[in-house]
C-alpha cells in the first residue's frame, strides 16, 4: 500500500522529470536554431531582419534635409525638431 508521502514523491519526481525534459527540448530547439543561423551567415546568406520597405530606403542627404536655423543661437536643427538641440530654444514654424 502506497502513503501519501510516496505518492506525493512519485507526483512531483514524474512532473520535474517532464518538465526538465521539455526544458532541455527548448534548449536544444535554440541550440539548432542558433547553429542554423551561423551556418547561414558563414555561407554569405544574410538575414533581413526586415520586410518593411522603408528601411530600403536610402536616408536623405544632409543637404537634402530641410533644417531650420535656431533663432537664440544660430546652430541648425531638423526641421522636425521642436526645439533646439544646442540652446533648447523654441524653434518657430519653418
Ligand atoms: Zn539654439
Amino acid at each position: 500500500m502506497l502513503d501519501a508521502g510516496t505518492v506525493y514523491l512519485v507526483a512531483t519526481g514524474a512532473a520535474l522529470l517532464f518538465a526538465l525534459g521539455l526544458g532541455v527540448r527548448v534548449l536544444v530547439g535554440i541550440f539548432r536554431e542558433g547553429r542554423e543561423r551561423s551556418r547561414k551567415r558563414r555561407a554569405g546568406e544574410t538575414e533581413r531582419y526586415t520586410e518593411d520597405p522603408i528601411y530600403d530606403r536610402d536616408p536623405p542627404a544632409p543637404d537634402e534635409r530641410s533644417s531650420s536655423t535656431c533663432p537664440q543661437c544660430g546652430v541648425e536643427n531638423e526641421s522636425e525638431f521642436t526645439y533646439c538641440r544646442e540652446c533648447a530654444a523654441p524653434l518657430g514654424p519653418g
